[in-house]
Order: C-alpha cells, then sequence, then structure tokens
C-alpha cells in the first residue's frame, strides 16, 4: 500500500519547488501565486510507495476559491496520510494562520520552514520546537531551492505516520469557544471521522455552509448548535467567523513572539524588494515601464541589428540554409541543413518534383517556422526572468489597479500573462476565477495577448515589411492589452457579463534573483513545444498544402506556371472575398489565415511556400494591394487577433460551458480581429493616398458601433448569476 503524503500551504512559499526536488520532476516553479491550480502527483525518489502531492496555493481552508475548494476537498475527504505543511519563514505570521487550520485536521502532520537561506541572511531566528510544541508536531527548516533539508524532511514524516497514531489537535481558542466547540462536537460525534471532529466542529460554529450542508444535520441539532454559537457571539460581542480569525491570529501572534527573533539592526532600512516597488508600481511610471520593458523585449528579438534578427538570419541562411556556410572564426564550410537534404535527395535519385515537394514544400514550411527560434527563445528568455524575479507578479497588481477603473478583476490579469506563453494554458487557468461570468469574460479575451506562436508571425513581418520601424512589434502587443481592457469594457456593459469584480487579494512576492537553471528549465519547456510542434503540424500541413497547390481536381500534376489551376487556388479562391476588404482577398492571403488556424506560426510557413523567401513574400503583397505595406499590417493584425489557433479554441469551448458560449468567444473574437483588419486597411490606403473606397462606409459604420459598445452606459447587475 502507498503512503501519500500532501503539500499544502500558501501561495509562493515554494510548494512547487519543494515538489520537484522530492520527486525530481521539473514542474513549472513560478514567482506569482495562482499557478499551481490542479494538484499533481509524484513518487518520493527512493521510495516508490510514497506518492507526494502538490496541492494549490491557499491562504485558509474556507471555500471562497476555487484553488481553497479543491486543496480542502483533498485534505478533508480524501484523506492523505500525512500533510506536509510548507511555511515560509520570511512570512511566519500570515503563514501559520493556515497551519493552526491544517493541525486541526488530525491528520500526522510536519510543517517545514522554507527560505531558511533568506531568514539566516537576514539574521533573523526561529526557535522550531517552540513552533512544535505549541502546535504539536515536528516542525523544521529547509532550503527547497538548494534543496537543504528537504528528503530528510519527508523521511521523518513517513516513519511518523508509521509509528505513531492520529496526533493531539492544538487548542489555540479562548474558554467560551471552547466551551461552544465542545458541545457541538458532542452533537456531530456519530457524523463525522474521529480524527476531523474538530475541524469540523469549528467549521460548523464559523456556520460554513458546504459543511452544514454536506452533514445534513437535523432541525434539532443545528437549533442547538446554533444556541451555543449565539451565546457565544454574545458574550464576545463578534460573529462567529470573526471570533475565530481573530483569536487564531492572537495565538499565532503570542507564538511568533516567543519563536521568532527578528534581527533588531535590519529593522531599519526598508527592504530591497519595498525600494523597487516604490518605483515598479508607481501610480504614474508603473505602465510606461511596463511597456518600456515589452520593447525592451521585442528590440532584442526582432530589431534589425538586434541579436534575435542576426541569429534568425544566420539559421535561415546558414544553419537551416541551402547553401554551405562558415563556422565563426574558423574558414570551415558547413552545408546547411536545408543542402545536406537536397544532396543526399540527389544521391538516391529523386526526381525533380520529389524534390519540390520535400525542399520546397516540407522543409521550407518547417525551416521558416525553425528560423524564427532564436526570436522566441529571446522573448521566452526575457518573460520567464520576468516572471521568475517576481515583476510579473507586479505587472498583475498595476493591472488589477487599471483594470479595477473598469469594473474588471486583476485576477483576469494572470491569465493574460500566461497567454504570452501559449493561449491553452491561459484559458485554462481562467477556472480560477470564482466568478462565471468574468470567468467567461476572461476565457475570451485571454487569447488576444499574442502568444509564442504569433511572435513568430509578428518577427516574420517586422523582417519583411517593417526593419525601420521597430515600434511594430512591441505595438501588437499594446494593441493586444488595448483589446482585452475595451472589449472587457464592451462586454461588461451587457447584461450578461455586468456585476462587481471580484475582489482580488495578491500579495507580491519578494524578488528573486532567478536562478539560471530555473530560467533556462522554464524557457526550453516552452521552446521544445515549439519546435515539436513544427515537426507535428508545420511538416504534414505543409507536405498537404505542397499537393494541394500542385494538383488540380483531376489529380494531374501541375508545372509550376500552371499553379493557377491548382486545388488551393480553387479552394483559396472561393473564400477569397471574405479577406478582400481586408487588402489580401487573394486565395493566397486566404490560404495562409485560414491554415493559421491549425497553428498560428503555419502563416508564414504558408507564405514561405507559396512566395518563397522573403523578396518573394514583399512581392506577393505587392500583387494584393496597392499599398502592399498596409495590406502587410492588416494581415498581421487579423492572423494576431482573431480567434486562436484550433487548440485554444477547443480549450476555450470546454471553458465557456456551452456550445453556445464557445460560439459566441469564437465570433466575438472573429468581431475584434475583422474589424481591426478592415479598420487599418480601408483607413491605412486613405491615409496613403489611395482615395475614396466604399468599403469606407461600412468600415465606418462598424467602428461607430464598437465605440457605442464601449462607451454606451452599461446595463445593471447580471441577472444569469449561476
Ligand atoms: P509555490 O507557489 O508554493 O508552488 O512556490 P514555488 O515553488 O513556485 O516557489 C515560489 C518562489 O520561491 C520561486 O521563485 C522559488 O524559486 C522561490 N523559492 C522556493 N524555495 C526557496 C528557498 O528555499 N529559498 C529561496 N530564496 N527561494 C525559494
Ligand atoms: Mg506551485
Amino acid at each position: 500500500m502507498s503512503i501519500k503524503i500532501a503539500l499544502a500551504g500558501n501561495p509562493n512559499t515554494g510548494k512547487t519547488t519543494l515538489f520537484n526536488a522530492l520527486t525530481g520532476s521539473d514542474q513549472y516553479v513560478g514567482n506569482w501565486p495562482g499557478v499551481t491550480v490542479e494538484k499533481k502527483e509524484g513518487r518520493l525518489g527512493g521510495q516508490k510507495d510514497v506518492i507526494i502531492q502538490d496541492l494549490p496555493g491557499i491562504y485558509s481552508l474556507s471555500p471562497y476559491s476555487l484553488e481553497e475548494k479543491v486543496s480542502r476537498q483533498y485534505l478533508v475527504e480524501e484523506k492523505p496520510d500525512a500533510i506536509l505543511n510548507i511555511v515560509d519563514g520570511t512570512n511566519l505570521d500570515r503563514n501559520l494562520y493556515l497551519t493552526t487550520q491544517l493541525a486541526e485536521l488530525g491528520l500526522p502532520m510536519m510543517v517545514a520552514v522554507n527560505m531558511m537561506d533568506v531568514v539566516k541572511r537576514n539574521g533573523d531566528t526561529i526557535d522550531f520546537a517552540c513552533i512544535g510544541k505549541a502546535l504539536h508536531c515536528q516542525v523544521v527548516g529547509i532550503a527547497a531551492q538548494k534543496g537543504d533539508g528537504c528528503n530528510e524532511a519527508a523521511t521523518t514524516l513517513v516513519s511518523k505516520i508509521a509509528s505513531h497514531g492520529a496526533p493531539e489537535v492544538p487548542h489555540v481558542f479562548g474558554g467560551s469557544v471552547e466551551h461552544a466547540l465542545a458541545h457541538i462536537e458532542e452533537s456531530i460525534q456519530t457524523l463525522v471521522p474521529k480524527h476531523a471532529i474538530r475541524w469540523y466542529a469549528i467549521k460548523l460554529f464559523e456556520r460554513d455552509r458546504d459543511v452544514i450542508k454536506r452533514l445534513g444535520l437535523g432541525v434539532g441539532d443545528l437549533k442547538h448548535i446554533e444556541e451555543h454559537i449565539r451565546d457565544c457571539e454574545k458574550e464576545l460581542e463578534d460573529d462567529a467567523e470573526s471570533i475565530i480569525t481573530s483569536q487564531r491570529y492572537e495565538f499565532i501572534k503570542k507564538l511568533t513572539d516567543k519563536a521568532l527573533k527578528k534581527n533588531a539592526k535590519k529593522k531599519e532600512t526598508p527592504p530591497l524588494s519595498d525600494r523597487i516597488d516604490r518605483i515598479v508600481t508607481h501610480s504614474v511610471f508603473a505602465l510606461p515601464l511596463f511597456v518600456l520593458m515589452l520593447c525592451a523585449m521585442w528590440f532584442l528579438a526582432v530589431a534589425d541589428c538586434g541579436p534575435g534578427t542576426l541569429l534568425t538570419d544566420w539559421a535561415n541562411d546558414g544553419f537551416l540554409g541551402t547553401e554551405s556556410w562558415t563556422l565563426p572564426f574558423t574558414s570551415i564550410e558547413v552545408p546547411g541543413l536545408g543542402a545536406l537534404l537536397a544532396s543526399g535527395l540527389e544521391r538516391i535519385g529523386c526526381g525533380e518534383t520529389v524534390r519540390s515537394l520535400v525542399i520546397d514544400g516540407a522543409w521550407g514550411g518547417v525551416a521558416t517556422v525553425l528560423g524564427f527560434v532564436p526570436v522566441i527563445t529571446i522573448v521566452f528568455l526575457f518573460l520567464s526572468f520576468l516572471e521568475d524575479c517576481g515583476y510579473m507578479a507586479r505587472v498583475a497588481f498595476i493591472m488589477d489597479r487599471l483594470f479595477r477603473k473598469f469594473g474588471l478583476s486583476g485576477k483576469s490579469f494572470i491569465p493574460i500573462l500566461v497567454g504570452k506563453g501559449c493561449g491553452v494554458p491561459a484559458v485554462m487557468s481562467t477556472r480560477t476565477i470564482e466568478n462565471e461570468r468574468d470567468h467567461r469574460m476572461t476565457a475570451i479575451l485571454a487569447t488576444f495577448v499574442p502568444c509564442g506562436a504569433k511572435t513568430v508571425i509578428i518577427a516574420m513581418f517586422a523582417s519583411v515589411f517593417f526593419r525601420d520601424q521597430w515600434y511594430v512589434a512591441p505595438l501588437m502587443d499594446v494593441i493586444g492589452i488595448a483589446i482585452i481592457i475595451l472589449g472587457g469594457i464592451a462586454l461588461k456593459k451587457s447584461s450578461f457579463f455586468a456585476g462587481e469584480a471580484a475582489p482580488f487579494i495578491m500579495e507580491l512576492p519578494a524578488y528573486h534573483l532567478p536562478t539560471a537553471k530555473g530560467v533556462v528549465l522554464h524557457t526550453w519547456n516552452r521552446v521544445r513545444g515549439y519546435v515539436l510542434k513544427a515537426g507535428l503540424v508545420i511538416f504534414p500541413v505543409c507536405v498537404a498544402l505542397w499537393c494541394v497547390m500542385h494538383f488540380d481536381w483531376h489529380l494531374n500534376l501541375l508545372a509550376e506556371e500552371e499553379i493557377e489551376r491548382s486545388i488551393l487556388r480553387e479552394l483559396g479562391g472561393a473564400v477569397a472575398w471574405f479577406f478582400a476588404p481586408l487588402g489580401v482577398g487573394t486565395w493566397q492571403g486566404a490560404a495562409a489565415s485560414v491554415t493559421a488556424e491549425l497553428a498560428k506560426e503555419q502563416a508564414t510557413a504558408t507564405l514561405q511556400l507559396m512566395a518563397g523567401g522573403e523578396e518573394g513574400i514583399a512581392a506577393l503583397f505587392g500583387t494584393f494591394s496597392s499599398f502592399p505595406r498596409v495590406a502587410a499590417l492588416s494581415f498581421l493584425v487579423f492572423n494576431l487577433f482573431v480567434p486562436p489557433c484550433i487548440v485554444a479554441v477547443v480549450a476555450t469551448f470546454r471553458e465557456m460551458g456551452s456550445q453556445k458560449w464557445g460560439w459566441f468567444a469564437v465570433a466575438f473574437q472573429m468581431f475584434v480581429g475583422y474589424t481591426l483588419a478592415l479598420s487599418i486597411y480601408q483607413f491605412g490606403c486613405l491615409f496613403a493616398g489611395g482615395g475614396f473606397s466604399a468599403w469606407l462606409v461600412p468600415t465606418v459604420i462598424v467602428d461607430l458601433f464598437v465605440l457605442w459598445a464601449v462607451f454606451r452606459r452599461g446595463a445593471k447587475q447580471g441577472t444569469n448569476d449561476e
């Protein structure tokens, strides 16, 4: 039989770090709250029969948030064999609040005080024995990031389970509360497991609706319990829930006064974190600073002379290219992968058709996408660094302030930050939003911020059309955020989404200097998915595209100059009208946009397949419109802001909870992307000197509709609350 140990603790205390140290897995460690929503399982290294469970971070065992529900249900109902409560040693008093509640569950428990490296560096000391005595459990110090003390803690806990029965539960409350609790315990004796009786009694005292419902108490019992609660409330002149909360805090205060010795000298200067935060979360400078960060990121990634462009050019023309390249600092010639592939095909005697399929079709598409690996690596390195050092949590905090002005919850911003990496986990992480209307709204909006795959499209267009306009790339992020805010405002004004923003309590984690290993691992996890996708999605799609581009409906192989008769030409041509008002109304424009729904970076691979290298793509847009750069911008915006790739759309459908809402999400996203591209193209051409076009009339009408939707007076509180 295997032993189950649950890792429980506040958000951001190092649960996942400890989990990874114990199980040897590489779960994502994030320096912000709310990352671990689902619980994860792993086996304790060296002891295959011990299962470690990483629970979502929680502040208490009340049922107020999804994380709390998940953790509480697991702890109370599935009953792990032991609890390893991880506590942030730099934040002892707040963390112990949860500890006192966990202790009441009556399960074997150990408290691991983490971040001891920081505690020691600050010159503070913690008396573990003293805390242990008060809480009736063993307390040890660990430093999870370095792995110090982790395995010892787990093995000690395992040996405890074997040798001891259920532990004694600490008593943290005053006389009159204990009196009421004793009576409540008496009346539920037969209904609940013996070890957890105190926990249930306290929850009943707090009038916890879930617990009352679950126990199914009779009217008589409930009345009896209620009398005792009332007596206590009258005596202490407070409501039951507040009594419990404040007595817990009193208990903890007394305990930490005894057990925690702060370094007296250190108090004088505010911690560095606070000083940095004064600038980073400044009411005026915060947002410009964030935009500056985005600009810096994009500058490194796509600026003409930046490292991203240099590496991408080298990858395209050298490493992945169809010619030889010289190893830096030497005169050794190395053939590019494309060249190797071509000569290999020649050697086995392949004909021109197969060569075209493999080199121009499959390899061309895959290499185009892989060529941008340096760009996305830089973007992800930058984001991982900002996340791991704690800056992104500040961004969520600043955005909360901004969002709140518009009746949106800052909690909606966490999924949006996740979405910078990939839309799929972003949409899934909206599940942490309790309020169903805000949950749906965030799922609709989360994918508007350009993800990693969209980064590839941005990088290609920045390099082909906007080499001198470095600001186009960061502008796409800014547009994404603007859509989220304005879209949120517009949705909030409809009666389906109206209502108070859910409160968002988030503490700012201390800044850490991220470990190189952490940042690299985090970046690699994201880049790996993208390289895999090049093989699993882009490759087969390019092969299929090459085929429909080189055959007609009678399956005759077409010569290059006969492409106009191809299946793809006809399919694309059939829907090209849809793209005409956007300036890309040709079969090529349609094919690129439609295939991008499979994976966003496919847009670049499809363009490559149809037009060849950068000059070819520039020339292709020249055939689309007399203002090719306006058409390029419109195409770019269209592909970034219409519904995300099919995988993210499926995730959105799941999150929306019904077909009807799923289609609403897709329609909304389509409307946004189309309207934006339409406005850019129509007004762009007008200002570029293209004269009046009949399309301007509908464009102005939809734009006025959008303005109305954003600025009209909102509906009252929604009525379809669940
Ligand atoms: P979780 O939210 O509880 O799962 O916490 P994580 O494991 O994601 O860790 C939160 C942050 O604390 C990360 O930036 C970790 O690198 C950092 N961290 C974890 N353990 C330690 C430690 O022992 N010392 C220090 N200085 N930082 C730590
Ligand atoms: Mg975690």
